[in-house]
């Protein structure tokens, strides 16, 4: 594996890297041809306190910061796992423990830290509205104990594998709210008492290894306990989750790059053709060090984004570009890799051809390239709003 010099946290890669060995690149390939959660993975995860990381310890977690924590993920997906099954439980209870009640926090933190609750899945995408958040029309209807959830969901990730779900919503009508991000709360919804009346899931098949969702609610109801914060001032609570979300997915693109150039001079090194390593070529050797070199960028942006986040400091534009940064770097590693194994890289025993579809998703989700280049434009830059 090669090492950066910025490496940081060696002892808690290899701790990290020692379990991930236990689950090795058969291991993910055997589950993606099946299309099946990695249970036992995340398991050990969980057991191990790794998904825990962001949890304070009063709460039962491990108390520790956003670069450690992106190191963890980083490190799964560096050893050719992908984090993506359950990065979520992660960071989604951030919004719970930035903007929940003291019982709130008392009640879930615990349990989501030892791994007996869930919380790994987050409906805020719509079907309709896309990109544009604030235009969506999952309602919550105010009952008196309760809110009734009415509308549809899409992408909705790990809903199948978790307990509960981070969900936006509209609880004023756009028509009524000053600001198109007023009027939108957030809900902890329990999915283990939901019923196929109230609730409906719908698997969505992906070109990668990921279980997502299109959901729909008729009616469900929430007890009025489980709104987060105050009603009306959601679309600021989700904001607020997001920068941790992107870093620590940067980190995840960063782990996939290096295990793509890890890949790629191995594979560069051995393979003879003409007489001589493929490796000896500058044609292959300058791709592999061009997408290395970007990496290295990237990774520098993403403790950035994290240290700033670890002391308290805004970091939204450096999370948005860690992320655009580590995204493109983890694509142009994957594309290095794929042309360095020739046909080999389209053969799945030798994984480039999974990792290649697992890392695409980065430009997309979860938040697209675009978008992160128009908030740098309008929020670093100054630039009008185009939209
Ligand atoms: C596998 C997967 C898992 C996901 N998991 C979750 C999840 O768990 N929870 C959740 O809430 N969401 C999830 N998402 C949704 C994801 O966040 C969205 O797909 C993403 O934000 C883009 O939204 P969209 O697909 O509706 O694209 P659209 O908003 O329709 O955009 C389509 C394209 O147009 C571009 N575009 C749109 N508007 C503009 C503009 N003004 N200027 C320039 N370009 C523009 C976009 O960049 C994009 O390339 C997931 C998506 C995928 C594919």
């Amino acid at each position: 594996m090669i090492n950066a010099n910025t490496d940081r946290y060696p002892e808690l890669r290899e701790a990290v890297s020692a379990l991930c060995e236990r689950f090795g690149d058969e291991y993910w390939r055997e589950l993606d041809d099946s299309r099946d959660y990695p249970e036992a993975f995340v398991k050990e995860l969980t057991d191990a306190g790794w998904l825990s990381a962001l949890i304070p310890e009063e709460y039962g977690g491990t108390g520790l910061g956003m670069a450690e924590a992106s190191v963890i993920l980083e490190q799964i997906n560096r050893c050719g796992g992908n984090a993506g099954a359950c990065h979520a439980q992660m960071y989604t209870m951030g919004t719970i423990l930035r903007h929940g009640s003291p019982e709130q926090k008392n009640k879930f933190l615990p349990e989501i830290a030892s791994g007996q609750l869930r919380l790994q899945a987050f409906g805020v995408t719509e079907p309709n509205t896309g990109s544009d958040t604030t235009k969506l029309r999952t309602r919550a209807e105010f009952k008196g104990d309760y809110y009734e959830i009415y509308g549809e969901k899409v992408w909705t990730s790990r809903v199948q594998h978790s307990d509960l779900l981070l969900l936006l919503a509209r609880t004023t009508p756009l028509d009524q709210v000053k600001k198109k991000s007023e009027g939108l709360s957030v809900f902890l919804v329990d999915l283990r008492g939901a019923t196929g009346d109230e609730l409906e899931v719908h698997p969505i098949q992906t070109m990668m290894n990921h279980e997502t969702n299109q959901v729909f609610f008729s009616g469900l109801k929430v007890p009025r306990e489980n709104l987060i914060g105050e009603e009306g001032r959601g679309f600021r609570y989700i904001l607020d989750g997001m920068n941790a979300e992107r870093t620590l997915i940067a980190a995840e693109c960063i782990g996939d790059g290096y295990w793509f150039i890890d890949r790629a001079s191995a594979y560069a090194g051995e393979r003879e053709v003409f007489g001589r390593p493929i490796g000896q070529n500058q044609g292959i050797q300058f791709p592999i060090a061009r997408a290395y070199v970007n990496l290295r960028a990237a990774d520098l942006m993403r403790y950035q984004a994290a240290d700033l986040f670890d002391q308290g400091v805004k970091s939204g534009a450096e999370a948005n570009m860690a992320k655009l940064l580590a995204a493109d770097a983890s694509w142009e590693a994957a594309n290095v890799a794929l042309q360095t194994h020739g046909g080999y890289g389209f053969a799945r025993d030798y994984d480039i051809e999974r990792k290649f579809r697992e890392t695409r998703l980065y430009q997309i989700a979860p938040i697209s390239t675009n978008l992160i280049l128009s908030f740098v434009a309008e929020h670093v830059l100054n630039l009008p709003r185009s939209y």
